[in-house]
């Protein structure tokens, strides 16, 4: 096929190619549409998720404080508790020691119902800082509190109330610390506070499917808690900086030590590689991923103590459909929108190859595959306009064989069309790219020369015909051709007039004998291009 025909072929293909790389573009662009508001969606949905969980793990605090407050007024806040604690504070050493277990006997009771009520600390403190009397710990006073808990520190410096999360000595907890006063003197604090995990299994009650861990920092824990009471931190294999809080971990891991612990490895190994930056960040977050091919939620809600350092992790893992429902739908509009591009691809294919190949066939003709007048007459109107524009030469041959009327009347139509077809095969095999072969009529051929003056065209002519010449025809004899040059002259615009000067060369040949190659004569006072 000749490159011309490939480029008008390209051509119509182009607007098809063009239409559907931009509607794929927009495909491309919708898909990324879609995918990144699912990840919007995603992160909003997280964010809300852990702003709903921080609301209830604030009103489960908020209950603790109230009740705490109910019982400091009932049990501590009375007259015989506060003059005890004057007496002690007042006195030395061993009115300390009759105090101390004074008090002790006095609320023992009390101190064991306020536990049946998930209560764990019941601790004095005198107003310079100095353990007094734990509850949950009464060999161990005298020690200076003032350094590691600043409830105690406040409370009793600026004698007020204060509340909030702090690690212990030995627990942790949300600690409500009261300064006591006997006859408008300050005589002290008291402590009630109510453990993590108090807080953790109300809110498993809300929400059965959630397990927790806490995470304590290691430095908090390494610097606040006695040395015997670190047996109650495990190491994390989620994290070196953070510790487990044992008692949540056995509440919810550990029923079966061995197998919930290697649970808990793997959920901490998995979730290790995407977490580790963010533990660092010290902020609250949430995120989402896939243990054992279910879809979980983990959110890590930072906690913070009274003076709002950030000392550690709750962690809550639970099993969550929501994220990969919307992540599933939104493969799904992927694919429908896919779907529908290879369908608009394939449905507009067929139209244009349709199209196409209707073209096709009104241009070319359909015996030697040659262009026909219909489908050559607009290219050769550009090629002229463009070569008078330029002032580039252009020049025509105009083909007639020989006698051809003999050969159908002695081989038959048929093999007359088979010479057709050959003599075309000659002549396209024998021209350049971009000239232009047509079937002008019956026997007659019309050879388009862009960029070809006479000189240049009369070779060609002159090759043509003696290839023709020498050429084996399939019938067996040999076929001639008479050739008809002519090249635009410089004013000369319409095909119609070059064609008529060839034709009158090639009258000129048939006359004088055939089998040659004749120039058209030029009017005079006309001149070539
Ligand atoms: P000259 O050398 O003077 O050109 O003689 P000629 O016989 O070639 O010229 P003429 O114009 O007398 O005859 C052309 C013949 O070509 C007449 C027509 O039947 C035949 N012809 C035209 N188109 C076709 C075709 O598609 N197939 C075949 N087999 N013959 C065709
Ligand atoms: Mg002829
Ligand atoms: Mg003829």
């Amino acid at each position: 096929m000749k490159q011309t025909k490939i480029r008008q072929h390209l051509h119509d293909y182009r607007t098809w190619l063009v239409v559907t790389v931009l509607v794929g573009l927009l495909a491309v662009w919708a898909g990324f549409f879609v995918w990144n508001s699912t990840q919007q969606l995603a992160a909003d949905y997280l964010g809300m998720q852990l702003d709903d969980f921080r609301g209830e793990f604030n009103a489960a605090q908020r209950s603790h404080e109230r009740f705490s407050q109910y019982v400091f007024d009932q049990v501590v806040n009375r007259p015989q508790i506060l003059q005890a604690m004057a007496a002690a504070w007042e006195g030395e050493s061993a009115q300390r020691e009759y105090w101390r277990w004074h008090l002790y006997d006095r609320l023992l009771e009390d101190y064991e119902a306020m536990q049946e009520f998930h209560f764990r600390q019941l601790h004095f403190h005198f107003p310079n800082g100095d353990s007094f009397l734990r509850f949950h710990s009464p060999q161990q006073y005298g020690d200076n509190l003032f350094a590691v808990r600043e409830s105690v520190r406040l409370a009793n410096e600026e004698q007020r109330m204060v509340s909030g999360f702090e690690e212990g000595r030995i627990f942790n907890g949300y600690r409500f610390v009261y300064p006591l006063f006997y006859r408008e003197e300050h005589v002290g604090s008291v402590e009630v506070s109510v453990s993590l995990a108090k807080v953790i299994a109300d809110l498993h009650e809300i929400h059965p499917q959630r397990d927790a861990i806490v995470l304590l920092r290691r430095s908090v824990v390494e610097t606040t808690v006695f040395p015997d009471a670190q047996v109650n931190y495990l190491e994390s294999s989620l994290s070196d900086a953070y510790l487990v809080d044992r008692e949540i971990f056995e509440m919810f891991w550990a029923a079966d030590r061995r197998l919930e612990e290697s649970r808990e490895q793997r959920l901490i190994a998995d979730l290790g590689r995407q977490v580790d930056h963010r533990l660092a960040a010290e902020e609250s977050f949430a995120v989402h991923f896939d243990r054992d091919g279910v879809d979980h939620l983990v959110m890590f809600l930072s906690l913070r103590n009274i003076r709002q350092e950030h000392i550690g992790y709750l962690v809550t893992v639970s099993p969550d459909q929501t994220l990969p429902l919307y992540r599933q739908n939104a493969r799904n509009g992927i694919w429908l929108l896919g779907v529908l591009y290879a369908a608009f691809a394939g449905i507009s294919w067929f139209f244009a190859r349709d199209k196409l190949r209707l073209r096709w066939q009104s241009s070319t003709d359909s015996l030697t595959g040659l262009w026909n007048r219909a489908g050559f007459l607009p290219l050769a109107e550009a090629e002229l306009g463009r070569s008078q524009r330029y002032g580039n030469p252009v020049s025509l041959l105009l083909v007639d064989i020989d006698h051809f009327k003999r050969i159908n009347d002695t081989y038959g139509h048929n093999i007359g069309d088979d010479v057709l077809r050959e003599v075309a095969g000659v002549i396209l095999a024998n021209t350049r790219r971009q000239d232009l072969c047509v079937r002008w009529g019956g026997e007659e051929f019309l050879v388009f020369l862009p960029e070809t003056n006479l000189d240049g065209a009369v070779q060609t002519a002159e090759k043509l015909r003696e290839i023709v010449a020498e050429t084996a025809f399939t019938h067996g004899a040999p076929v001639t051709i008479s050739v008809g040059v002519s090249e635009r002259l410089a004013q000369e615009t319409e095909l119609r007039s070059m064609v008529r000067r060839a034709d009158l060369g090639l009258y000129e040949v048939k006359y004088t004998g055939r089998n040659g190659v004749r120039v058209g004569p030029v009017p005079l006072r006309a001149t070539q291009s």
